[in-house]
């Protein structure tokens, strides 16, 4: 049977639906509910048990840690042993909001959650039903994306069920995540802040608020600090081509999509307003927004990535964005969903 589907306003949401959650939550179920990122898989962050079953549920890889998130900016205290000068800095200027901070963590972090580092990442959602649910159920949430391990993240609560429908407890319904893509994160447990993913929060952002941000090179050092960035992600089951570059990037989506025609297959282009006009009649397209908007293109991504899924499609060629504010995170998870795509 699918977890029962309980709408809730998304601005003031119903206290009875709060509490139902809630208690589900305390008895150590699992709750999926918005963020202003994405759709969240919700458990107690400091009952082993419950996040044990978060980890099978998704398939998720049990050295992936998961990010815990907190009603309010004080509660990072509790979970962390110091909470030094720049992380003080940017809780105060960024939470709530998609920024997720990677600290020392305190005991009461079960080693499950932490995906057996030392550390913790912790964040404070702008979503006025997950800080209802976080604050009524009177524990930290420990909350990935409520999709299965590999999967585009889920942005409403239909993409929460078609993955997981059958194996959580109950589904918070409060229409479409407005942001479409996950949080910034950032390791502040040493003397530089590392940016560990880029997300929600623009990396300008955080380098106009604490100056110097460092940006591991790829490769063994970076997935060490960061073990979610190891792993393929963000996938539909179609292959995914990402043409990079621009000025041309139009016409080169119009000769990706031509050339997997070539091959037999059938093809689906996801393209900038810019780039629509040179994609050949007879592929499905999605438009995902301006060049010069790529908070709509992120807002619109894992929700027309799922929908050219469903096409039933082979292959999907997107177009490449340039790496400026949202559409760094954008061109991450484009990289990610494309590579060992087959
Ligand atoms: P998700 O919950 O799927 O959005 O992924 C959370 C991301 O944060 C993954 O890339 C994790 O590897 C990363 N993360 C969570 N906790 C930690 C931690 N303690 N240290 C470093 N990275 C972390
Ligand atoms: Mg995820």
């Amino acid at each position: 049977m699918p977890a029962p589907l309980v709408r809730v306003d998304p601005t003031q949401p119903e206290a009875a639906a709060i509490g139902e959650a809630a208690a589900v939550l305390s008895s150590g179920g699992l709750v999926a509910f918005p963020t202003e990122t994405v759709y969240g898989l919700g458990a107690d962050a400091l009952d082993a048990r419950a996040v044990a079953r978060l980890f099978e549920v998704k398939g998720r890889p049990a050295d992936n840690p998961i990010i815990v998130h907190v009603a309010s900016p004080t509660d990072v205290d509790a979970l962390a042993t110091h909470v030094g000068a720049t992380a003080r800095v940017l809780i105060d200027r960024f939470w709530p909001g998609p920024l997720t901070l990677v600290l020392p963590a305190a005991p009461v972090v079960p080693e499950v959650t932490r995906g057996g580092l030392p550390t913790v990442a912790v964040r404070m959602p702008a979503h006025a039903v997950a800080l209802a649910l976080i604050a009524a159920a009177r524990r930290p949430v420990a909350a990935p994306s409520a999709n299965r391990s590999g999967r585009p993240s889920p942005t409403t609560a239909q993409h929460v069920l078609a993955d997981l429908g059958e194996r959580i407890d109950l589904v918070l319904d409060a229409g479409p995540a407005p942001v479409g893509v996950e949080s910034t994160v950032v390791d502040v447990s040493g003397t530089t802040p590392v940016l560990l993913r880029p997300g929600g929060l623009p990396l300008e952002a955080l380098q106009a608020a604490v100056g110097a941000v460092a940006l591991p090179a790829p490769g063994a050092a970076a997935t060490a600090r960061s073990p979610g960035t190891r792993y393929r992600h963000y996938a539909p089951r179609a292959r995914v081509v990402l043409v990079e570059g621009r000025p041309d990037a139009g016409e080169r989506v119009a000769a990706a999509v031509r050339r997997l025609w070539d091959e037999g297959l059938r093809v689906g282009a996801m393209v900038t307003s810019e780039g629509a006009a040179g994609v050949p009649a007879g592929a499905v397209v999605r438009v995902m927004g301006p060049r010069a908007a790529p908070e709509v293109i992120a807002a619109n991504l894992f929700a027309q990535l799922r929908e050219l899924d469903e096409a039933g499609l082979d292959a999907i060629v997107v177009e490449g964005v340039a790496e400026r504010g949202l559409g760094r995170a954008v061109m991450d998870r484009l990289r990610r969903a494309a590579a060992g795509a087959g």
